[in-house]
C-alpha cells in the first residue's frame, strides 16, 4: 500500500446547531427529540481544514429561520480550500447581496456560503487580476 494520505482528514467540531447538547433547539417534534444535525450526539465531523461557517456565522442556524443552515449543515463550521481567499462574489459574509428569500439572504453562489474560495479558482483569479 502506497503511504499516501487519501483519505479526508477530518475535525470534530461541537455541533453548533444545538451547542453541542443533543437536542433540538427549537424542539419543534418534541421537548426530547434529538438534534436533527448530530443526531443526538453533540458533535459533528468536518474535513479539515475547518473554518466557521460565514453564511450562518457559526450558529448552524439558516439566518431568519429555524432551519438548518445549507452551507455548514448545522456544524457551524465548513470545510475550506487550503489556500482559501476571501470570496470575491460576497466580499467574505457568504451571503448573496441582491439575492433575497423571503426575509433571508441566500447563500453566496461564488463561494456557496463559504465566504472564502480557492486561490487557484476561476473565481478568484478574476478578481486577483487586474481589469482592463
Ligand atoms: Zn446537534
Ligand atoms: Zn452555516
Ligand atoms: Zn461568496
Amino acid at each position: 500500500m502506497a503511504n499516501k494520505k487519501l483519505h479526508v482528514q477530518t475535525v470534530e467540531v461541537e455541533c453548533a446547531f444545538c451547542k453541542g447538547t443533543g437536542k433540538d433547539p427549537f424542539e419543534l417534534l418534541s421537548t426530547v427529540s434529538s438534534c436533527q444535525v448530530c443526531s443526538g450526539t453533540g458533535h459533528r465531523l468536518v474535513a479539515a481544514p475547518a473554518a466557521k461557517c460565514a453564511y450562518c456565522g457559526g450558529s448552524g442556524v439558516h439566518p431568519h429561520s429555524r432551519m438548518v443552515c445549507m452551507t455548514c449543515r448545522g456544524a457551524g463550521q465548513v470545510n475550506v480550500p487550503e489556500e482559501a481567499v476571501r470570496c470575491p462574489g460576497c466580499g467574505g459574509s457568504g451571503k448573496e447581496s441582491d439575492n433575497h428569500y423571503f426575509d433571508s439572504v441566500l447563500p453566496c453562489m461564488v463561494c456557496g456560503g463559504k465566504g472564502v474560495v480557492d486561490a487557484q479558482s476561476e473565481a478568484a483569479r478574476k478578481a486577483l487580476a487586474p481589469g482592463d
